[in-house]
């Protein structure tokens, strides 16, 4: 018997991205699997029923497709409403808010259903095919940086022209993980001198490589997993101090740090606003943890003392073609894992996969969300 995989229509306002893209569901149909889509699923990343049809799947009116799948893909979590349309032990993949809204797990529990989440992938170098934090946050820091140039009142590039010579911007961008190094590379292509910080001095040679100058505020702030820790309160100050120069002499802040699974740490005060040059923009991709300005609005462009801050949210949905066709690419991969010769099989002893399960067989896998669900009493 042939898998069946399904995939509904994101119901997420302003979402326009898809998990499958044509391309991949093509190599899946190939491989013996039957692919169902719901109509109009891809449009809001360019393709049509017809571009689906054509690469083998099977075009679905509503998402009555969700009960009789064997597996689910989906970029979104799914509503509620959608998790009961759910066949009992059957696979859902996608992202699932791991850490917010926990009480929608009950119900996957309840269904036996195997629930991966795309957020908890290891970054282990095994993994990285299947990483759609870093695919999807290196479209964001892409993004992030065209937005800034287009709110900017002023060039990113130095221009020699007839009525005199225009200084390129200062760019300054706050965290160089995967979105910070993309920003990074896209501001240096446009032009612009480039400052980046970090809490990980890992990062220097990094930032350096791509002709950014790395801003040392003497704080070293390696967590577990590649990602950051907390800082502590003093360290904070002293981060503060230092950065507000910088600061306050950038013409474009982009903002991307982040602590997964906690608020997004606050790092640019009121105080360093206001000492900002007027016309100056914050772009504050850190907006959906609650930004890492003080006063970014979420979903908002607010403009304080002539500074422009914008809090854009979902950014990677705003490059809908290639954020579908990677995030398509890191479905397949995970999909290698799981379907083996035709069959549906969830190997508990990889790592990947005991990792990335929040649920599966009626228990929470991920270590982490399991010790998070018990602490708060559910
Ligand atoms: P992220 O989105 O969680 O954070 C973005 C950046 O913000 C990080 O670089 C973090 O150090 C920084 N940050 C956090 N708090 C800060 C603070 N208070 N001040 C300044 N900066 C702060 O992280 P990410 O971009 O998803 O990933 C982080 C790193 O993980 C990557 O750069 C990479 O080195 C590593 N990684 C490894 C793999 C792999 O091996 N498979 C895959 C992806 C990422």
């Amino acid at each position: 018997m042939a898998v069946v995989i399904s995939v509904p229509a994101e119901v997420r306002a302003g979402e326009n991205r898809v998990a499958l893209v044509p391309d991949i569901v093509k190599k899946l149909t190939g491989a013996g699997n039957t692919v169902q889509v719901q109509a109009g699923a891809g449009e809001g990343a360019g393709y049509s029923n017809d571009d689906y049809v054509a690469a083998g799947a099977t075009i679905a009116a509503n998402d009555n497709l969700l009960s009789n799948a064997d597996i689910v893909l989906s970029v979104n979590p799914l509503t509620a409403e959608q998790l009961q349309k759910l066949r009992d032990n059957s696979i859902l993949i996608g992202y699932q808010n791991p850490w917010s809204e926990t009480s929608r797990f009950q119900l996957l529990l309840t269904k036996g259903v195997s629930a991966f989440s795309m957020e908890l992938v290891p970054r282990i170098s095994r993994a990285q095919a299947m990483d759609a934090l870093s695919s999807q946050a290196s479209i964001a820091g892409y993004k992030a940086v065209l937005m800034a140039a287009s709110l900017s009142g002023k060039f990113f590039p130095m221009l020699t022209t007839a009525a005199g010579t225009v200084r390129p911007s200062k760019v300054l961008i706050i965290g160089a993980g995967v979105a910070g190094l993309q920003a990074i590379a896209t501001a240096r292509r446009l032009g612009a001198m480039v400052e980046a910080y970090d809490v990980r001095t890992a990062v220097k040679e990094q930032v350096e490589s791509l002709g950014a100058k790395f801003v040392d505020v003497g704080i070293k702030a390696e967590g577990s997993g590649g990602y950051a820790r907390e800082l502590t309160e003093e360290e904070k100050q002293q981060q503060q101090a230092i950065l507000a120069r910088h600061v306050a002499a950038a013409d474009v802040v982009i903002c991307t740090a982040a602590v997964p699974g906690r608020a997004s740490p606050k790092i640019i005060t009121t105080d360093m606003v206001n000492a900002m040059k007027g016309g100056a923009v914050i772009v504050d991709l850190a907006a959906e943890g609650g930004g890492n300005c003080e006063l970014t609005r979420t979903g908002e462009t607010i403009t304080h003392q002539r500074i422009v801050i914008h809090g854009p949210v979902n950014v990677p949905a705003t490059v809908p073609n290639h954020a579908s066709e990677l995030y398509a690419k890191n479905l397949y991969n995970l999909l290698d894992l799981i379907i083996r010769d035709g069959k549906l099989q969830v190997d508990l002893e990889d790592q990947i996969i005991r990792d990335s399960l929040i649920t599966h067989a009626g228990d929470i896998v991920n270590a982490a969300v399991r010790e998070r669900l018990q602490a708060s009493g559910n």
